[in-house]
């Protein structure tokens, strides 16, 4: 995700999305590819995840809001105003900080919130009622303008990885990820339908990505008849049965409104910046009392979750079947919230059919592929982050449909047997090689793949994953983990974001003559851990260290940041909360001397 800081927090701050959804008839009947009855491929539609589409801010007449540079402003995660925040939050935060109490502070917080995010907000019907457009493509990717293949590209970049799939074969379904989830569920089989009709073709192939998943398996459990349609289904990272976190927030467990956290280790454990940064906030969170900040960040919480969030019946759908009661009975038991309900507890059904539907498609003889991701602990966000093994995002008994494993960091129990609850073939080893997973209690034991300590929102820089997914669009060569020993069932985690650049960088110093022995050994290094699929994320992480080691000594790329040491920080913070607790540096001398008081107390009784 290429968020700055202020796009992560709002993230952090509670994962919020936009609403609109438009109701686009994908009219475009007319047949615009010429492949013919005997087409060797299928056409292949993208599903993206959480805020992978393009929705956009809109004036009040539905024109485009452009920012500096004349770029649309998207929706998600939210619409932060810069000029309009400060004139509310300066006076009442320079009051607050001056007679240390609240003085309007929390209150122009929340107001802040609702009026950032609320640019996603719902009616009580669950409907896009804001200044939002979500652009659409009901056109293949070739027939995309050089705008629409940049908004594709920049989440999913395909361009990086061709395919032999020709490009009027593949498709990208638009959705606002804070929209009305049934309503997308009913696009996305109309899409299927346009698709269908401009291509001829009577089958699709699906990649539901993350969020996409659970458009998809509403619309299996909605539009059932929509099984005949399919050939191949293929789960990137899917969100089949929600995530912890979600559940946390939604039942009331947000990790952060617990001050006794926030001062001593949240920002750090939440691995979004260098833990000197982390610190550093940690201590000058001191300069308010935390009455201030605990009102302000209580308010916060609220104003996200019941004015936008528990109205979007897409974020209900990430809120895992296990909570679903709970925080249903929580935020959805009042009359005014009916509407939404009866839509939530539709989906809650949904996930709790998931596996019959599976069952189904393959019964049809749909093939259903799933590449998960393990051993990377969950965003700190909710209380339970770190029981269970997950990608940051998403738990891996959602994303695999249910194989066992030990939780980050361990590994399964001396001894342990695969259960083989769903793998009936005893020659079978579904046991990772790190002995963290047991595939074989997954609904899917030979066709889901695992990638080791991949961190879910960085998915699209795995090149490894991007290929598998794109050779298993391609044809139908790979049937299972075992029929390519390039993709075995477990891969490692890797991120190319950098090596990528760096690369070609070298490729083009070496056209131009201009590059030495060392440069051309760590580029060969470089593009042959690149080919090797069975490389692991530390060999590509040292391929590119050493690559960006030779470009930096000849002028051609840029030393890599190192992190501050954050001992000292640490240090300073770990003082004031073993001292201070929670409280403010204006609390503390008194509370200082009232320790000193005690102390001396002490010293006369004893
Ligand atoms: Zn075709
Ligand atoms: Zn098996």
């Amino acid at each position: 995700m290429k968020k700055s800081f202020m796009a992560a927090l709002s993230f952090v701050l509670c994962l919020a999305i936009i609403g609109s959804f438009l109701s686009v008839g994908f009219a475009e009947e007319t047949k615009i590819t010429t492949c013919g009855e005997d087409c060797e491929f299928y056409p292949t539609i993208i599903v993206p995840g959480n805020g992978q589409s393009s929705v956009c801010v809109t004036d009040d007449s539905g024109n485009f809001i452009l920012d500096d540079d004349g770029n649309k402003i998207q929706a998600f995660p939210a619409y932060f105003q810069i000029g309009k925040i400060i004139r509310r939050v300066l006076f009442p935060a320079l009051a607050s900080l001056m007679l240390q109490r609240d003085i309007g502070l929390s209150d122009a917080l929340a107001d802040v919130i609702d009026e950032s995010f609320g640019i996603n907000a719902c009616d009580l019907n669950g409907q896009v009622v804001t200044n939002v457009v979500t652009e659409k493509f009901p056109y293949p990717y070739s027939k995309c303008s050089d705008y629409e293949k940049t908004v594709i590209n920049n989440n999913i970049p395909f361009n990086k990885y061709p395919t032999a799939l020709p490009d009027d074969h593949i498709y990208y379904f638009e959705y606002n990820s804070m929209g009305n989830h049934i309503g997308f569920a009913n696009e996305l089989y109309d899409y299927i339908q346009m698709v269908r009709a401009q291509t001829g073709h009577d089958k699709v192939n699906l990649v539901p990505l993350s969020q996409g998943a659970s458009v998809t398996s509403a619309m299996l459990e909605y539009r059932p008849e929509i099984m005949d349609q399919l050939h191949k289904v293929i789960f990137v990272v899917p969100a089949l049965k929600g995530s912890t976190l979600f559940g946390d927030v939604f039942t009331g467990r947000v990790s952060f409104l617990n001050t006794d956290y926030l001062y001593n280790g949240f920002l750090s454990d939440m691995r979004l910046m260098d833990e000197s940064t982390a610190r550093l906030i940690e201590i000058l969170l001191r300069i308010l009392p935390d009455e201030v900040i605990s009102a302000s960040l209580d308010k916060g919480v609220r104003h996200l979750m019941e004015n936008t969030m528990i109205r979007s019946t897409s974020m209900w759908a990430l809120v895992p079947p296990e909570d679903y009661p709970a925080a249903a009975e929580k935020y959805l038991s009042s009359p005014e919230m009916a509407n939404i309900k009866a839509q939530t507890d539709r989906y809650y059904q949904a996930q709790l059919h998931l596996e019959n539907n599976i069952q189904a498609l393959l019964d049809k003889g749909v093939q259903v592929f799933d590449i998960a991701e393990y051993n990377y602990p969950l965003i700190n966000i909710g209380e339970r982050w770190n029981e269970m093994n997950g990608d940051f995002i998403l738990d891996l008994s959602s994303t695999s449909m249910g194989a066992y494993a030990a939780n980050c960091g361990e590994t399964l129990p001396e001894g342990y047997e695969q259960k083989n609850t769903h793998c009936a073939d005893e020659t079978h080893n579904h046991i990772s090689p790190d002995r963290v997973v047991d595939a074989s209690a997954g609904l899917l034991p030979d066709t889901t793949f695992y990638f080791e300590g991949q961190r879910h929102d960085l998915t699209q820089h795995n090149s490894i994953i991007l290929k598998l997914a794109m050779r298993l669009i391609a044809d139908d060569e790979i049937t299972d983990v075992y029929s390519s020993p390039e993709f075995p069932q477990f891969l490692s985690g890797r991120n190319v974001q950098e090596l990528l650049p760096l690369l070609n960088t070298a490729k083009a110093l070496q056209a131009e003559g201009k590059s030495n022995a060392s440069i051309d050994a760590a580029a060969a290094d470089a593009q042959a851990v690149l080919d090797n699929n069975l490389a692991t994320g530390d060999e590509v992480a040292a391929c590119e260290k050493a690559l960006r080691e030779y470009l930096v000594k000849a002028g051609a790329a840029e030393e890599e940041k190192t992190p501050k040491d954050a001992t000292t920080l640490r240090n300073i913070s770990a003082y004031l909360y073993e001292n201070y607790g929670t409280n403010g540096f204006s609390e503390m001398p008194l509370l200082f001397i009232r320790n000193l008081i005690a102390k001396c107390l002490g010293v006369f009784k004893g």
